[in-house]
């Protein structure tokens, strides 16, 4: 469980990206619904400790995440916004790089996990080709993976459907919504489409408010 409270984030030139946001958030995917300048890549990197907030406390689980930002880190998985890597390195290659910086130092168990992610997001077949040549769909696949290594406990995907066709965020949220079963999973979209069928829960996010949590029908239903 994440635990969120009374959040606020103030720019150095005043602009209040996050105002008093307080949040619970269960195992299962959940939504964050907001327009562009919500405060949503605010709140994401806040808790992914890449922020420090102007004040509000942050809970996962037993972690207390501005005081540990580092036992967070340990069991983060983050996919960011315009995830921006595509170096001429197979996936297989880059994979099995990250996974060494996480800390698989035994390479019978590495191989392992890095087979294990690139079959489960589908990438098996092209794990020899360079991530360069790859499709949105087969890049932001590739960013779920990436964010995987390590079984990570909490994973936050930032607008990963910009870019997509509607045929690719189906079948991109389709698979998070596996992955997401056991984990804590927030996915911010400015898209209604995106949260409408997978989140069991969603909240609806605009000028740095909270304005609506509950669950996805429900609250598109009130729009
Ligand atoms: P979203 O992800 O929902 O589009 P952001 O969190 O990126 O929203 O932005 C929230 C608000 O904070 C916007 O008004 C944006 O212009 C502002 N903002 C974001 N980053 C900065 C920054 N580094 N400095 C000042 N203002 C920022
Ligand atoms: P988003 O798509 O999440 O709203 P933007 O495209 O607004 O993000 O911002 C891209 C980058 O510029 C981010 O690193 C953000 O922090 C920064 N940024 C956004 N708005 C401002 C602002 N008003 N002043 C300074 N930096 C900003």
């Amino acid at each position: 469980m994440l635990k969120i409270e009374n959040l606020t984030h103030v720019y150095p030139n005043g602009t209040r990206a996050l105002d008093n946001v307080s949040l619970e958030v269960p195992a299962g995917m959940f939504g964050l619904l907001g327009p562009n300048g919500a405060g949503k890549s605010t709140l994401m990197r806040t808790i992914a400790t890449l922020q420090v907030p102007t004040s509000g406390a942050i809970r996962f689980d037993e972690i207390d995440v501005l005081a540990q930002p580092d036992a967070l880190r340990r069991t983060l998985g983050y996919l960011p916004q315009d995830f921006g890597v595509y170096p001429r390195v197979s996936a297989y290659d880059m994979l099995n790089h990250l996974a060494v910086l996480k800390g698989y130092s035994d390479g019978r168990e590495r191989k392992e996990a890095v087979d294990a992610l690139l079959n489960q997001v589908n990438l098996w077949a092209v794990r020899n080709k360079a991530i360069a040549g790859f499709s949105g769909g087969m890049r932001q696949r590739f960013g779920i993976a990436q964010a995987l290594i390590g079984q990570p406990r909490l994973l936050i995907v930032d607008e990963p459907t910009a870019g997509l066709d509607p045929e690719e965020s189906n079948r991109f949220l389709n698979l998070l919504s596996e992955v997401a079963e056991d984990i804590v999973v927030i996915l911010s979209t400015h898209i209604v489409q995106d949260i409408s069928n997978l989140c069991q829960r969603t909240a609806i996010i605009a000028g740095g408010r909270i304005v609506q949590v509950g669950a996805p029908q429900d609250l598109i239903r009130d729009m």
